[in-house]
């Protein structure tokens, strides 16, 4: 078994779990790796993509497949929609859209419900205008 968790492999972490949690953008592994590099200049992107699927595993941070096919992160875990734009890419957190109570429609009956997302495609403001 791996030797669990040196000081320097938890500070790296906790850089890493920072990053995405002052991020509102969904970034992905290479935008973290940059930021990252501000605060840890002789971090490795290999380091960075091992720290945030440590993070993934510890339920810290989820991923999110982009319209580019590349895994975005975010570390707001409660339940909201999203929007990827299939033209620029970004993906947006949309506020106040209504979610059933997925647990309770009669057509998950007998089923335990683990994680669901609501994803709308298409193209966002910004890339319309
Ligand atoms: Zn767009
Ligand atoms: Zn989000």
């Amino acid at each position: 078994m791996r030797k669990s968790g040196s000081t320097r492999e938890t500070r790296q972490r906790k850089v890493v779990y920072e990053v995405v949690r002052h991020s509102k953008d969904h970034p992905t592994a290479d935008m973290i790796f940059d930021q990252v590099r501000d605060k840890l200049p002789t971090v490795s992107l290999g380091t960075v993509y091992r720290n945030l699927s440590v993070l993934k595993d510890q339920g810290l941070v989820i991923e999110l497949r982009g319209s580019d096919r590349r895994a975005h992160f975010e570390a707001d875990l409660t339940p909201h929609a999203h929007f990827t734009c299939t033209h620029c890419g970004a993906i947006s957190d949309i506020e106040g859209c209504p979610t059933p109570d997925w647990e309770r429609l009669p057509c998950l009956a007998g089923y335990t419900v683990e994680e669901h997302r609501l994803e709308f495609r298409g193209i966002c403001p910004q890339c319309n205008s």
